[in-house]
């Protein structure tokens, strides 16, 4: 048996470790890769973001590099489990660790602040995140020409609110945006940037939309952060009986699922009419283009219980005007809503998160939202 027959075999062992069955930094199973200075097994995706910085961390793949002994041995001392209680020591409860799913941007500033900046190695730092207050300048996207332009904004802790100014001195700001109201998410592709968020919100009950980019991977993500930080200290004097178990999925999430659909009017007379649906928690926006800074209509979809289903297929006698034949019937209590999809795989995928909505129990605060959007319509 050669060395390099030795170290893997002995790699493979190592790899039975509790934690070393999924990447070390955003949990993908099967690691392929390791830091053999870091002492880590890390996936393919990751270990990409690892090679842009070799001062800190050197990769190797677990089958085709070459292991020295001592490497294969600093591997076995260390591992994910005891890395992530020296890397991961004190992480705020707000600040959003990424999984696999997420963008390039959030994956890289999370591994560069474990491991580079070192920013959760030891409790009591100060992360600029966590001031109450963050004063700078982001691209905003117009919302008429589709231009990118620099806009001030400001978040505050004292008032709760998030707000921009279309000049840096104005005294009146364009918008004052509730921070309870506000979901962030990363859309790279929606927005054509690496850094793009979208930052939606409610204004009188209806949701709106800025598109907002930093040229700094690691200023767009410390604003994400500062926003869930600034979150969980409104909801904690709002909820003061709370865990912090109950109140971090109420901070900023990524939707369920986006994509084109085809939807009639209310009368399902009119013609099918494609549209950008986006599924966040229990609401359904739809636009009519990904972009748009208001949506034009949303569906609350409540629990199976209380007359919300989801259903393949259209009505009987249901004029299909469109291109797209795999319908969706949703129904709520005041009426039904007919969707087409693109392809079987889409109708079977919407279905999915569909169901498992309606499946899901209802919280207070989603009964008072039910509540809200019945008033409305
Ligand atoms: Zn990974």
């Amino acid at each position: 048996m050669s060395a390099n027959e030795r170290a893997t075999r002995a790699l493979r062992e190592i790899l039975q470790n509790p934690g070393n069955d999924a990447c070390a930094d955003c949990g993908a199973p099967d690691p392929g890769w390791g830091s053999c200075t870091l002492g880590v097994f890390i996936c393919l995706d990751c270990s990409g973001i690892h090679r842009n910085i070799p001062d800190i961390s050197k990769v190797k793949s677990l089958s085709l590099s070459h292991w020295e002994d001592h490497e294969v041995q600093f591997m076995a001392r260390n591992g994910n489990e005891l890395m992530r209680s020296k890397y991961e020591a004190a992480v705020p409860v707000y600040y959003y660790k990424p999984t696999h799913k997420d963008c390039q941007t959030l994956r890289e500033q999370w591994i560069r602040a474990k491991y580079e900046r070192k920013e959760f190695s030891e409790p009591g730092k100060n992360f600029t995140y966590e001031e109450g207050t963050r004063d700078g300048v982001l691209m905003k996207r117009g919302r008429d020409n589709g231009q990118f332009l620099s806009r001030r904004f400001v978040l505050s802790e004292r008032e709760g609110t998030l707000k921009y100014f279309t000049k840096y001195d104005a005294k009146e700001p364009k918008a004052v945006i509730k921070v309870d109201t506000i979901n962030a998410t990363f859309q790279h592709e929606k927005i054509g940037n690496p850094n793009g968020l979208q930052i939606t919100y409610l204004k009188d009950y209806s949701t709106r939309n800025i598109f907002v980019y930093h040229d700094n991977g690691k200023e767009i993500v410390d604003w994400s952060n500062a926003i869930r930080a600034v979150q969980l200290h409104y909801l904690k004097v709002a909820f003061p009986g709370a865990t912090d178990a109950e109140l971090v999925p109420k901070l900023t999430r990524n939707f369920l699922k986006e994509g084109f659909m085809e939807k009639t009017g209310p009368k399902q007379t009119e013609g099918f009419k494609k549209r950008w649906f986006t599924l966040d928690q229990r609401r359904l926006m739809y636009f009519k283009d990904p972009l748009d800074a208001f949506a034009k209509g949303e569906v609350f979809l409540g629990n199976k219980d209380h007359g919300y289903s989801a259903s393949p297929g259209l009505p009987a006698g249901t004029h299909c005007n469109g291109a797209w034949q795999h319908g969706i019937t949703i129904k709520t209590p005041e009426r039904s809503f007919l969707f087409t999809c693109e392809s079987e795989s889409e109708q079977q995928d919407w279905l999915k998160h569909f169901d498992d909505v309606v499946n899901a129990v209802m919280s207070p605060q989603e009964y008072t939202m039910e509540a809200l959007f019945r008033h409305r319509h």
